[in-house]
């Protein structure tokens, strides 16, 4: 298969889809690889690393492009990209969620195949494929340190001659994937961490990982299809928002992940309960790009409520762009062997199960969503 890389241009995107060693890796099944020059440079990986690891190292995104059959990107691309792009070829890239609307009459024109990677199905075979999973470990992560650094006391309890730090107290709201990572964080820096969710099975993964458990009850019906959870109507999420009130100030940080997909984020915390929180308490919104958890929250902005600082990254997985871009590549890495035929071309089964999830146009022709 020929498979090109090419370099971001969303603002501060500093992954890559593809880094060396994945390039090696697919290498010696026998892929090969043209790369724009600088695509890797700001996730750590330079122009020689991937000429080491085989790849072809070309000047611009038109020469990595020419002849490609696939091309790997990590955020949607822009018209003028896709106007670039090899009639007929394929792209795998994460789509966002603002509307692939504007994208169709290029991709018609151009006849593209576009793998939107965000639709990889939550089932045990398509694990390796799934970036939605390996991005929001990261931003998880990353959540924590951001919380840490806005706030100001430190997060472990301190013993010390100048007498005794009581640890600061972190509550995570939504225990998917980015919650559980921001939970295991929390607790590694020595906070006393609480969690919640509505969904039964989360409840035991939030209390294997140490934490308690705060809010109303889990309940199993709350888990609808894939493992997502349902949408809650607007009375079951006035009595969350009820539940949560008491421990809002209790609490020195609060990282909200709550995701409905396809959905508006649903509102855990309003203006009261921001007020409710002590001054100097920092709130981490990693549902801003679909409208926050918290009442307020602005994507990719800071800002002071009540006193309460609300942090609302978008993309934040961008910011740790080495190990990001290490996971997404291994990402892009079993979606490759997934589609590459015994020959080593490419071969879309709207059939497939996975192939098909991921579909939003099969040569130009839209797929439906998801
Ligand atoms: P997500 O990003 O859609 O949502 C994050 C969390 O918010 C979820 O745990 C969800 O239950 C929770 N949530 C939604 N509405 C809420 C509300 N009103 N109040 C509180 N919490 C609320 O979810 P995700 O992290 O992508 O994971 C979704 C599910 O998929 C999980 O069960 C996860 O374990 C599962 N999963 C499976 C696989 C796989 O098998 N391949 C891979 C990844 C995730």
């Amino acid at each position: 298969m020929r498979i090109a890389v090419v370099r971001e241009t969303a603002p501060g995107e500093a992954r890559v889809a593809l880094v060396p060693e994945t390039v090696q890796r697919l290498g010696r099944a026998g892929h090969r690889f043209r790369v724009e020059s600088g695509a890797g440079v700001r996730a750590g990986a330079t122009d020689a690393d991937y000429q080491k690891a085989g790849a072809e190292v070309v000047a611009g995104r038109t020469a990595a492009l020419e002849g490609a059959e696939l091309w790997a990107r990590v955020r949607r691309p822009t018209l003028a990209e896709l106007e670039a792009a090899p009639t007929g070829s394929v792209l795998a890239s994460m789509v966002g969620v603002e509307s692939p609307d504007p994208l169709l009459p290029v991709l018609a024109q151009r006849k593209l195949t576009f793998l939107a990677l965000e639709r990889v199905p939550r089932i045990t075979r398509a694990q390796s494929m799934d970036v939605l999973s390996s991005q929001a470990t990261v931003a998880g992560y990353k959540a924590v340190l951001l919380a840490a650094a806005e706030l100001g006391k430190v997060l472990p309890m301190l013993t010390t001659a100048a007498g005794t730090l009581a640890p600061a107290r972190a509550l995570i709201l939504g225990a998917g994937v980015a919650g559980l990572q921001a939970i295991a964080t929390a607790r590694r820096l020595g906070a006393v961490v609480a969690g919640f969710d509505v969904r039964a099975a989360a409840r035991e993964q939030v209390l294997s990982l140490g934490a308690t458990f705060v809010g109303p009850e889990a309940s199993a019906e709350a888990e609808g299809a894939g493992g997502y959870a349902k949408a809650q109507s607007e009375e079951e999420l006035a009595t969350t928002r009820a539940a949560l009130a008491a421990a809002l100030p209790q609490h020195d940080f609060l990282i909200a992940t709550a995701q409905v997909p396809g959905r508006r984020a649903p509102i855990l915390v309003d203006a009261g309960g921001l007020a409710s929180m002590r001054p100097g308490s920092v709130v981490v919104d990693l549902a801003a790009e679909t409208g926050g958890n918290v009442a307020g929250t602005r994507p990719g902005e800071r800002v002071e409520i009540s006193g309460v600082v609300v942090l609302g990254p978008v993309q934040l997985a961008a910011t740790v762009p080495v190990h990001a871009s290490q996971m997404y590549s291994r990402n892009v890495q079993a979606l490759v062997e997934h589609l590459a035929t015994k020959e080593g071309g490419v071969r879309i089964d709207p059939e497939d199960p996975i192939t098909s999830a991921l579909l939003l146009t099969l040569q130009g022709q839209p797929r439906g969503g998801p």
